[in-house]
């Protein structure tokens, strides 16, 4: 068992479970399209300040990196960020795990990881989320045979409405109710994360991918390596980003692949970013971390003006879904940064958006109008209900609640779950109230 801190920016007052953070950036989110209600963002310094101060707050919801676009973080209570806590990271390599502060973003635990010879088996498109941000919402990459980022969480350290600190392991009855969380169960101090042997991957882009094409050889494409992202912005350009792992056997791109043509320089999957904010692509080998997201930790990832909203099918609607999408085309297109699609596999985590089910994921990065964006989300919904689509906790919807609640089997538990870990409501916001019940 090994322990190590990271260097750490220091806490901003002498009494730091008391912090304002006042930064009128840090009352938004990372989008700036919510200004959270709280009156205060706490930031503990240790897990026994944490407990004490969720002990004696009538309201407080944990806040990760501010990256989602809804309003499941907020709350007109109060918020705790984690990010403060002691930047542990300890592998267990008898046991393959890593526990790892709540807080820390993916970017930061990665490497260390790396360091000591291990991976996470699979990444978001950027490194900069907090680790139980991401697994609160159920975020995901890429890949036919890879879980979300939740489903590598084998046991949750939660600070319980009541201030007691519990670890929930996996194969215990609530823990595949707790993982998927939205915040509305405790405050997660830490996090053990499943591991693997560290692995090098090798990251091409494809230009000219014809849209017929992806409909025709749906199945081929994302099958193609290991993770596999197609990006189109419906008015012309689409490309893939294809992620092969070097330990699945020699690979040597296709130039001509699926009628596509390999990239002849770097590419951002946003139109107009410049490609340096993106890892290494063109085949070259490196590892796991700095090839899985498209994004690099020192860069602005994605656009940083922006809206996301996404919806995950279930993968044997897949290539209906597109094509229902396909004739929004023009609806979209106006409105539209980049609209990204990836697969993930099937879990048993109840709140998670492939809960019992393979899916495809139609992510739409939109340009920042509300405005000019609702509608055309409106129309992709309607397009979307006959096939069950989930929407992304973390990102913008506009489905009606009773939908929403519908397309989650395991509900109900999750309700009887909040019940007893939550008997006041103390985690309780308007998102949850709305969508959860
Ligand atoms: C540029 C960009 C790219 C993105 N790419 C992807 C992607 O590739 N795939 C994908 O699936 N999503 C993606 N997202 C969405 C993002 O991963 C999710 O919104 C995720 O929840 C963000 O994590 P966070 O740490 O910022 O959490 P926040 O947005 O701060 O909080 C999200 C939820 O987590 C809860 N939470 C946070 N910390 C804790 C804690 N310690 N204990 C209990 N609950 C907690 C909060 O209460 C809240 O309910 C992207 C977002 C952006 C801005």
């Amino acid at each position: 068992m090994r322990s190590i801190l990271l260097d750490r920016p220091p806490p901003r007052s002498s009494d730091p479970a008391r912090t304002l953070l006042a930064v009128s950036a840090e009352r938004s989110n990372w989008a700036g399209n919510v200004t959270y209600g709280a009156a205060r963002i706490h930031a503990p310094s240790s897990v026994e300040e944490l407990q004490d101060l969720v002990a004696r707050t009538e309201r407080i919801r944990a806040l990760g990196s501010r990256h989602s676009f809804s309003d499941v973080a907020d709350t007109t209570g109060e918020l705790v960020s984690v990010a403060g806590l002691p930047a542990r990271i300890d592998v267990d390599a008898a046991a393959r795990t890593v526990t790892v502060a709540a807080g820390l973003r993916y970017g930061d635990v990665a490497e260390e990881l790396h360091r000591q010879g291990w991976a996470l088996h699979n990444l978001g498109s950027l490194p900069h989320i907090s680790v139980a941000g991401a697994v609160a919402t159920a975020t995901h990459g890429s890949g036919d045979g890879n879980g979300n980022l939740a489903t590598a969480v084998a046991a949750l350290h939660l600070v319980r409405a009541d201030g007691e600190l519990v670890t929930l392991r996996r194969g215990e009855p609530d823990f595949a109710g707790a993982v998927v969380a939205l915040g509305a169960l405790g405050v997660v101090a830490a996090v053990t994360l499943d591991v693997v042997p560290a692995f090098d991957v090798r990251q091409v882009v494809y230009d000219d991918l014809a849209l017929d094409t992806v409909a025709e050889r749906f199945d081929e494409i994302f099958a193609a390596a290991y993770s596999v992202s197609v990006f189109t912005d419906w008015a012309g350009t689409t490309r893939s980003w294809v992620k092969h792992r070097t330990g699945d056997g020699e690979w040597t791109p296709d130039p001509a692949w699926m009628g596509a043509r390999l990239a002849d320089a770097p590419r951002n999957p946003v139109p107009g970013m410049p490609a340096v904010n993106c890892t290494e692509q063109r085949g070259v080998p490196g590892p796991w971390y700095d090839r899985l997201p498209h994004f690099r930790l020192e860069f602005t990832p994605s656009s940083g003006e922006e809206l996301q909203s996404e919806f995950l099918v279930p993968r044997e609607h897949g290539v209906e879904a597109f094509g229902a999408i396909s004739t929004l085309a023009d609806r979209i297109a106006p409105v539209l940064q980049v609209c990204e699609l990836r697969t993930a596999a099937a879990d048993d985590l109840w709140l998670s958006s492939s809960y019992g089910r393979d899916v495809v994921g139609f992510h739409f990065t939109w340009k920042k109008d509300p405005d000019g964006v609702r509608p055309v989300l409106a129309e992709i919904e309607r397009a979307l209900a006959p096939y069950d689509a989930r929407p992304h906790w973390g990102k913008l919807f506009t489905v009606a609640p009773e939908q929403v609640r519908e397309r989650y089997p395991r509900l109900a538990d999750f309700r009887r779950l909040r019940g007893e870990y939550d008997p006041d409501g103390r985690f309780g916001n308007v998102f949850l109230d709305r969508y959860v019940g």
